[in-house]
């Protein structure tokens, strides 16, 4: 599996860099949209039983060293290059002994996704469906149009996947995790059965924009446990630092597409959770933001969201500025949040004094002056802020505090996103 991530990264990175050299002009967005139901969850290895025969207990070593071959070629290859329309067997990445039969259709407008889905009108549909027409709409929308002018990718695949009579956790415990929505940088994943509520159709459009955002982003996580020793974070997670600033990119497009994300994800900053070093999946929580260190600031993707939302909303054409500093920096594969600021810096030399006061207030002064500097670079301007620093923090995050919200918070319950289990190039699980 690595080889091929190798492989899939190599690809990406060439695309980054013909894009960057050939100064291409901006993309359209463009989407190939796969709708997929599950048809049966099946049993591709037969567990190898003391009394079986050598010979049987060959065959079925040889059949589970093929389907972990064919496992591989499913999710690095086919689901990022070649969907393909009809009966598909798409692997699961929590039971190693089962898969699933999809009836693949490829779809082009609404109507074709409706007659997909098997229904007249969308009246007909559940919530979890009407969130996937949902998804397929906003695709359209002018956020996405933003955010397809930086992409490098030519072509997105996005699967739509109806997991619709296969819900029941006590009858298909593995469903969930193996169509969770994901994003591998060439194609992206969407679920029914995680926005199957009244209202889930707002949280997937916003997941879309998310997860498109990691298409235009070729930045390498850390490569052992970016996000932990779960291989999955949530949003108000302490991760490794550059998977933080993958994640705070994404959720940076989601708040700048939608208020209530915005709200949300700034209210998600204050209370944060880190996953214990040696126990996969225990964590500690509501961990307040005034008691975590600076590096830890550092490594929470709600911190770094904030830091380019409000960079966004207090510098002048702040969103041009933003992507203008990331688009400049996509070719240092293993940059962070201080790589970014920097080139901000660099580029909007007029703007240092008001950086050093964000990037301060949101790691609420916690840097030391050494600290400081080394992230936000050294010049005569901020060295001159450094001089001053004790007066400009008192004031930490006064004037972002958003009024009383009743906004939902991410908590202990609900995972934002499960990179890991994609195949996702960037990711190492
Ligand atoms: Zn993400």
């Amino acid at each position: 599996m690595k080889n091929l991530r190798y492989v899939l990264m190599a690809l990406v990175l060439v695309s980054v860099f013909c894009f960057q050299a050939t100064k291409a002009s901006a993309l359209e967005a463009k989407f190939d949209f796969y709708y997929q139901s599950i048809e049966e969850v099946k049993t591709i290895n037969e567990p190898i039983e003391e009394n079986d025969s050598l010979w049987t207990k060959f065959k079925k070593t040889v059949k589970k060293g093929t389907n972990a071959v064919k496992r591989l070629w499913e999710k690095g290859v086919t689901r990022n290059f070649a969907p393909g329309e009809g009966e598909k067997t798409w692997y699961s990445e929590g039971d190693k002994n089962i898969a699933y039969t999809v009836k693949r259709t490829k779809v082009t407008s609404e109507a074709e996704l409706l007659s997909a889905m098997g229904v007249k009108s969308e009246s007909e549909l559940n919530d979890g469906q009407k969130a996937l027409l949902a998804v397929f709409r906003k695709s359209k929308s002018q956020a996405i149009a933003d955010e397809a002018k930086i992409g490098y990718i030519p072509t997105v695949k996005v699967l739509l996947s109806d997991t619709t009579g296969f819900d029941d956790k006590s009858k298909y415990p593995n469903v969930t995790k193996d169509f969770w929505p994901y994003s591998s940088g060439l194609a992206i994943n969407m679920s029914s059965n995680n926005y199957n509520y009244p209202g889930g159709d707002k949280d997937a459009e916003s997941t879309l924009v998310h997860e498109y955002a990691h298409c235009l982003d070729a930045t390498f996580k850390e490569f052992k446990n970016p996000y932990g020793l779960d291989g999955s974070h949530y949003g108000n997670e302490i991760t490794g630092k550059r998977a933080a600033f993958v994640e705070a990119w994404a959720e940076y497009n989601e708040m700048i597409a939608s208020e209530d994300e915005a709200k949300a994800i700034l209210k998600r900053s204050e209370s944060l959770c880190e996953e214990s070093k040696t126990v996969a999946g225990s964590y500690t929580w509501n961990i307040k933001q005034e008691d975590c260190t600076a590096d830890q600031l550092m490594r929470s993707e709600a911190h770094l969201a904030k830091l380019l939302y409000r960079l966004t909303m207090e510098t002048d054409n702040g969103k041009e500025k933003v992507y203008k500093a990331f688009t400049s920096t996509r070719l240092n594969v293993f940059r962070d949040m201080s790589t970014f600021v920097k080139k901000f810096i660099k580029q909007n030399p007029g703007d240092t004094e008001v950086v050093c006061k964000i990037v301060d207030e949101v790691f609420l002064g916690k840097m030391t002056d050494e600290e400081f500097l080394d992230y936000v670079g050294k010049n005569d301007v901020t060295k001159a802020y450094v001089e001053n620093r004790g007066k400009n923090t008192e004031d930490e995050n006064a004037d972002i505090q958003i009024e009383s919200s009743d906004t939902e918070v991410t908590t202990s319950s609900e995972k934002i996103t499960v990179e890991n289990s994609s195949g996702n190039p960037f990711s190492d699980d």
